[in-house]
């Protein structure tokens, strides 16, 4: 009531989404023609690819255009193929859903898949961002654990083959491809400085140069950034997140508010999740910018009721809530 221009959801919604998907190919335009440095292109393109990720969130809930599946779709593959190191969002919608379910817990595939849970170690580091070898590496554990669920009675059947089926599912083929293709550029960039101090020979063949040369704007475009923005709501998500013990269907134990200073770098390219996604637990049917507006009241109220504030020793207890650890 306060804001009237807040009714105008689906309007807001979509200047926010056509705003961020303009700038972001323009941003790559003004690159391409040698106007802006790279580093300005993937800092910039990460920060709106940010945006573009809250968005696709309150379009998985169906905050935007409720009555119009067209629209709603037509924004869902804009936000998908702009950020193609994720998870296809159809299918993610599926998993995520069952992460408001289960959050927390040894099924709650979504968190898992970005490292939540884990110890921390170099490894943890290095598989935050990525989703392909990172979790091909992990999958055998995470299913074991899914068995193991479904024989304790703490899942359904039907529902354990649906989120194992869409978590695979969901990679094939955007999210592969465009890890594939960062993978040989990486490697293109590690082997290119090995042989400027050593020169030891060993080059890519012909045809993968060849593949990374054609993919060069997409790489500096889209993928870098997305890295960047990945990597840092990866970070943020799976250590605001609590796993392992945390009390079924207590939604205080299921996340904190991760806002201390030196996240800063990390929460302005997921455009500050760490201060709002602990509020969307208690309150889910809300847009990302409402989160934003009335943070300040949520946190007085969440602070009353026992949810916790940059509990950093979260980092030391691989996520668990509690001190003791598995
Ligand atoms: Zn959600
Ligand atoms: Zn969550």
């Amino acid at each position: 009531m306060k804001y009237p221009i807040l009714k105008h959801q689906n309007a807001i919604g979509f200047s926010i989404f056509a705003l961020a998907v303009c700038i972001s190919l323009l941003m790559g335009y003004l690159w391409y023609t040698g106007v802006v440095p790279a580093w300005v292109l993937i800092l910039v393109n990460a920060f709106l690819f940010g945006i573009l990720h809250e968005l696709e969130h309150d379009l998985i809930h169906f905050m935007y255009f409720k009555n119009n599946k067209f629209i709603q779709n037509y924004m869902l593959g804009w936000v998908w193929i702009l950020r193609p190191l994720t998870l296809n969002p159809w299918f993610r919608r599926t998993l995520h859903f069952h992460h408001h379910r289960f959050s927390g817990t040894l099924h709650d595939v979504e968190e898992r898949g970005v490292t939540n849970g884990e110890k921390w170690s170099l490894k943890r580091l290095i598989f935050t961002p990525d989703l392909v070898i990172g979790n091909l590496l992990r999958v055998t554990g995470l299913f074991r654990d899914i068995k193991r669920e479904v024989e304790n009675g703490n899942l359904k059947f039907e529902t354990a083959k649906k989120i194992k089926l869409y978590g695979v599912f969901g990679l094939i083929p955007l999210t592969i491809i465009s890890h594939i293709v960062l993978y040989l550029f990486s490697f293109d960039v590690i082997l290119d400085f090995i042989n400027s101090k050593f020169s030891t020979g060993i080059v890519l063949s012909e045809t993968l140069k060849a593949i990374i040369q054609w993919s060069n704007p997409i790489i500096y475009i889209v993928l870098l950034p997305n890295l960047l923005r990945q990597f840092s709501l990866h970070f943020i998500t799976s250590n605001l997140h609590y796993f392992g013990d945390v009390e079924k269907g207590n939604v205080v134990e299921q996340t904190q508010v991760l806002n201390v200073w030196w996240t800063y770098p990390f929460q302005i390219f997921c455009f500050f999740f760490g201060w709002t996604h602990a509020i969307h637990h208690f309150v889910v049917n809300e847009t990302f910018y409402v989160r934003h507006i009335a943070r300040k009241k949520a946190y007085e109220v969440m602070k009353a009721n026992g949810v916790r504030f940059n509990d950093l020793g979260t980092f030391k207890r691989a996520n668990r809530y509690h001190e003791t650890t598995k």
